[in-house]
């Protein structure tokens, strides 16, 4: 939606809009009490006690203690009531689903996991709606009704609707409809990486920064662009699909149909063929217990073989950081973050990973922009992807709230 300047200032807001405008700004902590919401937003002490009124009613608000603001009366401190609603979320990782409950701030108050057994959209599908029926069964209070879902693959996030996981070989799978026929409740869904930067955004390694970008590196590998806690999804919500920017055109086939994307060097699958490759030529490694024993070895057990000090696995490190920290250096000049956040079951391991990554960008990076810039591990653990989800839900808490009031 274009806003152009003309229209922004004739633009006047409905009640439902300040409301929004109210609960946000408590949320973010700009105004804590009556008075402070009246001044930051520009409305009526009398308007404002009324939406405020309103939020207490749908136990979205709480009053607490005294506050003194400067001099006069002290004013009620209000905060979000964490006491009332409940979100869930889910994220499929690994082969197994992972689902937190949280309250209004977004604390997880627990956690669950259920391995999906088979293989194939109708599997993962089945795990999932299953897994949320037993979650929601224990849930410590009232459920906001919607789940917030993190997917493999490019979302249409409108529709509920992977488009496309090319490293699963899926086409079209329709989750939301899955869920609302199955579990008669609405279901949010975004690609898992783009969820997980956003809980690192508003709870993790990011609160309080302007503008960064989150890289999940898992089997595959995808970003997320956030200003300000919010995610840029792009005009058809392909924005951060960094896996299949073109590294080399005469590079190895993608699954995406083209040759030499940044997947193809630098994924836990990319890393893995490497390894494998390396053995097979017969090069020492920790890693060829696994492959004598016929294990699969994929990415991850490169690199915690990398953060031991094996050569070979350290070699895979730093093949895949060179193409990693190109793309990351491409990126950082233009885009101009505050923060590069690299996480994911891989990005997360603590890793030479991060260090090689920082030396090559700072290669290939303006200056400029690179000397404004942090590059971190991210902070969260492994249910960042599933509070990616309910960060789905806790957006839209306030029309979820007063949907199950008004009934
Ligand atoms: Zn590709």
């Amino acid at each position: 939606m274009k806003k152009n300047a003309e229209t922004a200032n004739v633009h006047s807001f409905s009640e439902g809009e300040y409301t929004t405008a109210v609960l946000k700004a408590i949320e973010n902590s700009v105004a804590k009490s009556r008075a402070s919401l009246a001044r930051h937003l520009g409305l009526s002490r009398t308007t404002t006690s009324t939406i405020v009124s309103g939020l207490i009613n749908l136990n979205l608000l709480e009053e607490k203690s005294l506050l003194r603001e400067g001099r006069g009366r002290p004013g009620i401190l209000l905060d979000l009531d964490s006491s009332i609603w409940r979100a869930v979320g889910a994220e499929y990782h690994s082969g197994s689903w992972a689902f937190v409950e949280t309250d209004l701030r977004g604390s997880i108050l627990r956690t669950g996991s259920l391995k999906v057994a088979g293989r194939g959209p109708d599997a993962f599908l089945d795990c999932l709606a299953q897994g949320l029926a037993e979650f929601r069964r224990n849930v410590s209070g009232e459920l906001l009704p919607a789940f917030g879902i993190g997917v493999p693959g490019l979302v249409d996030c409108d529709r509920g609707l992977i488009i496309r996981a090319d490293d699963l070989g899926w086409r079209n799978v329709l989750v939301s409809e899955y869920v609302e026929k199955k579990l008669k409740s609405k279901a949010l869904v975004i690609n898992r990486n783009r969820g997980a930067g956003l809980a690192e955004a508003r709870f993790g390694g990011g609160r309080g920064t302007h503008q960064i970008v989150y890289i999940g590196i898992g089997t595959g590998i995808s970003a997320a662009f956030i200003v300000d806690g919010e995610l840029i999804h792009g005009s058809s919500f392909s924005a951060g699909e960094i896996g299949h920017i073109t590294m080399d055109k005469a590079g190895p086939l993608c699954a995406c149909g083209k040759r030499g994307c940044l997947h193809v060097y630098s994924s836990g699958t990319a890393m893995a063929r490497m390894a494998a490759a390396l053995l097979s030529e017969g090069k020492e490694s920790g890693l060829k217990n696994k492959k004598n024993q016929r294990e699969p070895i994929d990415g991850e057990d490169v690199c915690l073989a990398a953060r031991a000090g094996d050569r070979l696995a350290l070699e895979c490190l730093g093949e895949a950081a060179r193409q990693l920290g190109l793309a990351i250096a491409n990126i950082i000049t233009i885009y101009n973050p505050d923060k590069v956040i690299i996480g994911g079951p891989i990005g997360s391991i603590d890793s030479p990973l991060i260090g090689y990554v920082r030396k090559e960008a700072e290669r290939w990076a303006m200056p400029h922009a690179f000397d404004a810039v942090k590059i971190e591990r991210a902070a969260l653990g492994e249910s960042v992807g599933a509070l990616g989800g309910a960060c789905l839900v806790l957006d839209r808490k306030l029309s979820l709230a007063s949907v199950v009031r008004s009934k």
